[in-house]
């Protein structure tokens, strides 16, 4: 709820004050238990910073992060060691972070290790067992992450996420480094486990075809916010944001008779640390007009727990720049 991310900008001598990048800028949306829920939007929209925040990976500016009733920004570190087991992130390349010495086995089980719950037979006995459920063999264990594929490597990936039976998982770009005929093979994956453990999925993506494929609910960022939010089959095909119009009509369809013209933006996406007033988008929007300059739109329900934060639908909230100045 209202979750926001400020990155200070750093001065110089001759300019002290630089002011800050609105990463994640006031942004409220919710999960339903056992849905996916996808994130998409340019590079530089905030969708990883989102992903980070709400895990506390990073700490929020401000705002609420609630998880099954416990609002976790709240908690102190000791405490949120206890959650955190329930919510694990994958990343695009799984293995960037950890230890390339590191044999496949224990770096499954190292997250099973620092908990302490399980005895080494035990604790062995779940990796294999989660090896199986990632398609792997049991052989893998005792290789090191070079050897194996990145498809397999992603694999590996989401077994070590799995090991503490996690009911959230965040997963930022996990398939955008493979190619298009592996990344099939391990979003059906993840679907599958999905089903078999009742996971909860925030699927962070810059590829619209992707999101499509696993998401329940799309989510569409822009400068630090989500411009547009609803059910997969309203976004898809009802987008109402000029911003989601454009996204999608840069989808190459593979349908001949489509007549849905490429709708080109003007420009690049601003400096996120100088956005425009008004609406983020004016500065690109092929149907701004003189309001969405001077007024922010809040996000307004179209129906169908579709949300679009634009002028021209009926309805929305606005928030003016007077009431955005105070907030400074
Ligand atoms: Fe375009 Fe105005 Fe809607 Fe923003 S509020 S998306 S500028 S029409
Ligand atoms: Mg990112």
């Amino acid at each position: 709820n209202n979750l926001k991310k400020y990155f200070p900008i750093k001065g110089t001598p001759f300019k002290k004050k630089a002011g800050q990048v609105k990463a994640v800028d006031d942004v409220s949306f919710h999960i339903f238990k056992g849905e996916t829920l996808g994130i998409v939007g340019e590079s530089g929209s905030g969708k990883s910073t989102l992903g980070r925040t709400i895990l506390r990976l990073t700490e929020p500016t401000d705002g609420e992060i609630i998880f099954e009733g416990t609002n976790l920004e709240k908690l102190p570190m000791s405490k949120l060691f206890d959650y955190r087991k329930h919510m694990q992130m994958i990343f695009q390349d799984p293995f960037a972070s950890l230890n390339p010495r590191m044999r496949v086995g224990q770096l499954v089980g190292e997250p099973l290790a620092v908990q302490k719950i399980l005895t080494k037979a035990e604790r062995t006995e779940k990796v294999i067992d989660l090896m199986g459920k990632v398609g792997l063999p049991k052989e893998a264990l005792t290789k090191f992450p070079h050897e194996f594929s990145g498809g397999q490597r992603q694999r590996i990936g989401i077994a070590r996420a799995l090991s503490m039976n996690p009911s959230f998982i965040i997963a930022d770009e996990p398939v955008s480094a493979l190619d298009v005929s592996v990344q099939s093979q391990v979003l059906n994956l993840m679907m599958d486990l999905q089903e078999e453990f009742n996971l909860t999925y925030l699927f962070i993506s810059h590829d619209l075809s992707v999101v499509k494929h696993i998401s329940d609910r799309v989510g569409v960022m822009y400068l630090g916010r989500i411009v547009e939010i609803g059910p997969k089959k309203a976004i898809y095909s009802n987008p109402l944001h000029p911003y989601t119009q454009a996204l999608l009509s840069a989808i190459p369809v593979a349908n001949f008779d489509s007549k849905k013209e490429k709708i080109q933006l003007k420009g690049e996406p601003p400096n996120p640390s100088n956005p425009p007033e008004g609406c983020a988008f004016h500065t690109r929007c092929p149907l701004a007009y003189e309001r969405c300059k001077l007024e922010r739109p809040g996000l307004a329900e179209q129906g169908d727990g579709q949300y679009v934060a634009c002028h021209l639908y009926a309805g929305n909230a606005n928030e003016s720049i007077e009431s955005s100045n105070d907030e400074k």
